[in-house]
């Protein structure tokens, strides 16, 4: 139908003939002559009906935003005063010599520019109009470019694509399984997969050596703001790799999609053991582009008068910490008292300060509620300690360790956005060494990563102190994000068992769950490993996109639902009887509100 697209048209096509297919952006009617700017796919061109061609002008008036057409015309320059800089296409437009209306359009219930007014609802409620806008285009654009960038760099480096299935057994990824019942085995369901895990452990144990599939995962947990409860991974498994080898190639992969889709050199990434991670910047996916540390100062507060203080420095599951933020001597009291509420949110009971006026008069030049409790040559120790000047303001965190490392960890990223610390665009890291379980509320452990992952030490040590064991697992970090994760795996059958058992997954447990895992590790499985990479994620922080929603066709809403297909939907009771399911009502106490999903 059409011989070239609207938005490609430059001066070098001038004089020529074309036919051209699109949505009616906008149209202006100047005294006379029509103005049709036609948008498609790759851009908008103006186009132009003029009186002499009386069966197109009239046709061209009625035409309204949305409206689809075929438009034949000429490309001509547009003269000195008219060329629009602005745009692709601005140096010409078309001289409409044919129109066909091919349908019309109602008025959008919103404008599709870059000025978007209404809600995110209502975006997603007409998401196939949402996707018309420019900034959405650009994203899946991107998206595909960036999904063929990696099978070509996967296919060169020897990767074959193999699919797993989407109906299966759960995978442990530490979220709640979305279950499928089945019709033919009464009572049993299937589980959609948290992750294709074992299935690309089980294509090592066939040979494959190397795979990866840009797979999706889904997970039901409470959404976060840059979490989905269906997502995407380039999922990576590889057999016969070292755990250097892995990072090796998948850093290879990172470096070539920036390197070609954003022409920016992210170098050879550093690694970082995970327990300075925590000790140093508070978070295990530290945010490298702002300068700012939380500093142990444990030891100078165990004297102190101030409980506030001494108790979690005499505690030795506590945490006592300082950062100082360089020129924060100007930040407001009102700021500091949003940040005391910020650093709540995660269970801190206070923030305490000094403002470093004069540090060469500890008696009058530290500003601050606390230095009254603190001898000043406690207050000199920390000021050397962090290395503040005049004009800086240390921050500090005082309670049991998980508080004060997520407390300040939060506080360090907000600090850097608030106050622009960033030192760079790119920050890039690896993140390795993590701990292989951790602690549970009722005192047992869980995997840090998942139970599949070897640790680093021997399975006596293991079993000895299973609580300080360390992983070969690996977190490819960007920005703050986590980029993707993954491991060296298990493949000894009785190391895994081993590790179900530290988990408290008895035998009886393991099998039912994981027998067929168990079996598999028995028939010569090979030393394997790899990684998957949120592809969501990925795309956010290439396009800069404030949500993870915008890189993403159809994204569900934060109570992950589809506000466009109404997803999740009632079934008829014919559907439920096929799948001996009968509804029972909620009781009282389990309704959270009235629009809840009662039955
Ligand atoms: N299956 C892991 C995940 O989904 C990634 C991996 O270990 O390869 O996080």
């Amino acid at each position: 139908m059409r011989s070239v697209y609207c938005g490609v048209l430059n001066a070098s096509n001038i004089d020529e003939e074309v036919t051209l297919c699109g949505w009616v952006d906008r149209r202006r009617d100047h005294g006379g002559v029509i103005f049709v700017d036609l948008r498609d796919r790759e851009g908008i061109v103006q186009v132009v009906f003029d009186p002499d061609a009386e069966d197109n002008f009239a046709l061209a008036d009625k035409v309204r935003p949305e409206f689809v057409l075929r438009v034949t015309g000429k490309v001509r320059a547009r003269s000195g005063t008219t060329v629009n800089s602005n745009m692709a296409t601005g140096e010409v437009e078309v001289y409409g010599t044919a129109l066909e209306i091919l349908n019309s359009s109602e008025t959008p219930p919103f404008q599709l520019d870059s000025h978007i007014t209404v809600g995110e609802d209502v975006r997603l409620k007409y998401r196939y109009l949402d996707l018309r806008r420019k900034e959405m285009q650009k994203n899946l654009y991107f998206r595909s470019k960036v999904t063929n960038a990696i099978r070509n760099y996967l296919d060169d480096n020897g990767f074959l694509d193999i699919e797993t299935p989407i109906l299966t057994r759960a995978t442990p990824e530490g979220a709640r399984d979305y279950l499928v019942p089945s019709r033919t085995h009464d009572g049993k369901f299937f589980a959609l997969p948290q992750s294709p895990q074992l299935f690309k452990q089980l294509l090592m144990v066939s040979g494959f050596d190397r795979y990866y599939q840009i797979a999706k995962c889904f997970r039901d947990e409470d959404l976060r703001a840059d979490r989905q409860p269906e997502f995407t991974q380039i999922d990576i498994e590889t057999s016969f790799m070292s755990e250097e080898d892995i990072m090796s190639v998948t850093e290879g992969m990172i470096r070539k999609l920036f390197n070609e889709l954003q022409g920016v050199d992210l170098g050879d990434f550093p690694r970082m053991p995970y327990a300075e991670a925590m000790e140093r910047f508070g978070s295990d996916k530290p945010d490298m582009r702002i300068p700012l540390e939380l500093i142990e100062i444990k030891d100078l507060m165990k004297d102190v008068e101030f409980k506030v203080f001494s108790a979690p420095a005499n505690d030795p599951k506590g945490r006592v910490t300082a950062m100082r933020v360089p020129k924060g001597g100007e930040i407001p009291r009102k700021r500091i008292d949003a940040y005391t509420k910020f650093v709540s949110i995660y269970g801190a009971k206070g923030l305490a300060y000094i403002k470093v006026n004069d540090k060469g008069d500890l008696e009058n030049g530290l500003q601050s509620p606390i230095v009254k409790f603190l001898p000043s040559e406690v207050c000199k120790a920390i000021i050397e300690r962090v290395g503040a000047e005049n004009g800086d303001l240390i921050f500090f965190g005082a309670d049991n360790c998980k508080v004060v490392t997520e407390a300040l960890g939060a506080l360090r990223c907000k600090l850097g956005e608030d106050l622009d610390l960033y030192t760079c665009e790119w920050a890039p890291l690896w993140v390795v060494d993590f701990p292989m379980f951790e602690e549970i509320d009722n005192g047992g452990l869980t995997a840090l990563h998942h139970p599949f992952t070897a640790p680093s030490c021997s399975p006596e040590e293991l079993a000895a102190n299973p609580a300080v064991a360390l992983s070969c697992a690996y977190d490819m970090v960007l920005n703050g994000c986590e980029l993707g994760g993954g491991s060296v795996r298990i493949h000894d059958q009785s190391m895994q068992q081993t590790v179900f058992e530290i988990l408290g997954i008895g035998e009886e447990e393991q099998r039912e769950k994981f027998g067929f895992l168990l079996d598999a590790l028995k028939y010569g499985a090979p030393p394997h490993g790899g990684l998957a990479f949120g592809l969501d994620r990925l795309i956010m922080l290439m396009t800069g996109s404030e949500s993870i929603r915008d890189v993403i066709a159809f994204p569900k809403t934060q109570s992950a639902a589809c506000v466009m297909t109404d997803a999740p939907g009632a079934v008829d009771n014919t559907q439920l009887k096929d799948l001996h399911i009968r509804l029972r009502a909620k009781p009282q106490s389990e309704k959270v509100d009235s629009a809840g999903s009662e039955e």
